[in-house]
């Protein structure tokens, strides 16, 4: 086979892998380059989110979540187990299987659609040629009319805390304990601390999560922050707001960490730390230094509303550019990028990528937060409906938080929609939809939702929007 491609994808995470799938859907020759090794040692294409991020968080927490049930939430259905256990070789193993198999799934479609993948890593250089390192140090260089960067992100790592892969971890790590932390330390209580803070806390940690801001979850609505801290808090997680860590100092089995708060000083010993403040677009040696694509400052690949970086043939999609850092945000630009270069009208809108947190509650949110329309100086109407009031939500014993609606107080048009409480994952892909197609909260109000189902909370934010919700006091 032609060293020669149309496209060259450096990275196969959801950005890299969708993009490659999708060009050569279009006809178009396609190599994909990606450089993650899997727990066996073997190429594991997926990228973070199957190999160490979406996939395996969830399947633990899932697991986790069973655990809970079971020790916490069945003695109100009348179901009793006696001194239930958690085998956590099973429970990794199971997590295990389900990245295997996510991961190897794209092998066979990269098959299917003729995707050429290569392993080893790949650097950019003058002119769209890709120079590959593989494991060994053997190199081969390909070339193509297009090359997509989809390096990725990789977790930021704190100078007084840094990763050893043993006592402080990163999320890798944090999926991987053989056994239960006693005490699991958490650094940053942003969406990785909360999920496998949870994960943990479920199966029986002591969960203690510093966080450097005063405000708890500052990137969502403040309500539905609000309502996730009060039942965090319930469920034993330990947040410290406003406690940035000074000092963690690895013991022989422990690690001793000092942080500082508005009341002073403070010592705390944890059995294991994670460390989760945020990620960082990852481009080590992924340029050349003549190739012209600019980093921006905080080391993102700079590109253009169409992903382009500004040099001819040279595209850059997902977590290393700029724009949230989630998998289907990068899959999307994937699929715009591939069709933009077959010469068809690709589409990415960034104000309406939704975002979830997988805890229980569950949050979601898509669109504008109030704080944020207040500070544009938007007018506009909320409306609010609990799962208190929701048959199905009170059947299933689940019946936490709330939907929250935001339209345009003149023209309706629906801004956001903010939600924590049972199946939000789900429901907010409603409101995206609506978003999408420009729709008012009079249209989700006048869509017939089946009843008895968490979907109802929609339909009642939207219908008390102008105060008519049927099923609370307006
Ligand atoms: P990545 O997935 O990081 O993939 C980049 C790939 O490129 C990697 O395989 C890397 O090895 C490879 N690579 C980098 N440089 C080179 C090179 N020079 N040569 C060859 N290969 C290279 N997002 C969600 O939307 N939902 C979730 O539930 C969710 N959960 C998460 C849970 C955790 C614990 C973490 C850490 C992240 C989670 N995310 C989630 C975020 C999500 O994983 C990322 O947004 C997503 O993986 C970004 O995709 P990407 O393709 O841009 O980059
Ligand atoms: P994050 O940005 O969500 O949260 C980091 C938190 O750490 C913030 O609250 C920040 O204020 C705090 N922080 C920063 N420096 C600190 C310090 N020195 N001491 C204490 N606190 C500090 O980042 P993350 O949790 O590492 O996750 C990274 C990204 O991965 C997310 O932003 C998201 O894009 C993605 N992700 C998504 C999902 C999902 O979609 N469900 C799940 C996990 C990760």
């Amino acid at each position: 086979m032609s060293d020669k491609f149309d496209v060259i994808v450096i990275g196969a995470g959801p950005a890299g892998y969708v993009a490659a799938i999708r060009a050569a859907q279009l006809g178009l020759k396609t190599a994909c380059v990606d450089a993650f090794t899997g727990k066996d040692g073997k190429q594991a294409l997926g990228g973070t989110c199957l190999n160490v991020g979406c996939i395996p968080s969830k399947a633990l927490l899932d697991s986790s979540k069973q655990f809970h049930n079971l020790t916490h939430n069945f003695a109100v259905h009348g179901i009793s187990a006696d001194n239930p256990k958690i085998d956590v070789a099973t429970f990794i193993g199971r997590k295990d299987k389900i990245v295997k198999q996510f991961t190897g799934g794209i092998g066979q479609l990269f098959k299917a659609n003729k995707v050429t993948p290569y392993y080893g890593t790949g650097k950019l250089l003058k002119g769209n040629n890709v120079e590959i390192t593989a494991a060994d140090g053997s190199k081969q260089t390909i070339s193509a009319t297009n090359v997509i960067l989809a390096s990725g992100s990789v977790p930021i790592e704190l100078p007084f805390a840094k990763f050893d892969g043993k006592m402080i971890v990163d999320n890798a790590g944090a999926l991987d304990f053989t056994e239960v932390p006693k005490r699991l330390g958490v650094i940053g209580a942003g969406v990785i601390g909360l999920e496998l803070g949870s994960v943990w806390k479920r199966l029986g940690s002591d969960v203690t999560i510093l966080e450097a801001l005063p405000d708890f979850l500052s990137v969502a609505d403040a309500d539905v922050a609000k309502i996730a801290a009060k039942e965090f808090a319930k469920q034993g997680l330990a947040i410290k707001l406003g406690a940035k860590l000074t000092k963690a100092e690895v013991k022989k089995n422990e690690v001793a960490l000092t942080y500082e708060d508005k009341d002073g000083v403070h010592e705390l010993v944890v059995d294991k730390l994670l460390v989760a403040v945020g990620r960082r677009a990852y481009t080590t040696g992924l340029l050349a230094d003549d190739t012209g694509v600019k980093l921006d400052e905080r080391g993102r690949i700079v590109v253009d509303a169409h992903n382009h970086t500004g040099v001819d043939g040279v595209w850059a999609i997902g977590d290393a550019v700029r724009g949230p850092m989630l998998a289907h945000k990068g899959s999307e630009e994937g699929v715009a990028v591939a069709e933009w270069i077959a010469g068809k009208a690709g589409h990415i809108n960034l104000d309406t990528v939704p975002w979830v947190i997988y805890t229980e509650p569950e949050i979601a949110w898509a669109g504008k937060t109030e704080k944020e329309l207040k500070e544009a100086g938007i007018p506009y109407k909320v409306g609010t409906f609990p799962f208190a009031a929701i048959g199905r939500a009170v059947a299933m014993n689940e019946a936490i938080g709330q939907v929250k609606i935001i339209a345009h107080a003149e023209t309706d048009r629906l801004l956001g929609a903010h939600m924590v409480g049972p199946g939000v994952s789900e429901l907010i892909a409603e409101a995206v939809v609506t978003m999408e197609f420009k729709g008012s909260a009079e249209d989700l109000a006048r869509i017939v939702h089946a009843h008895p189902t968490l979907s109802e909370a929609v339909h009642e934010a939207a219908l008390s929007v102008d105060k008519r919700a049927i099923h609370k006091g307006n």
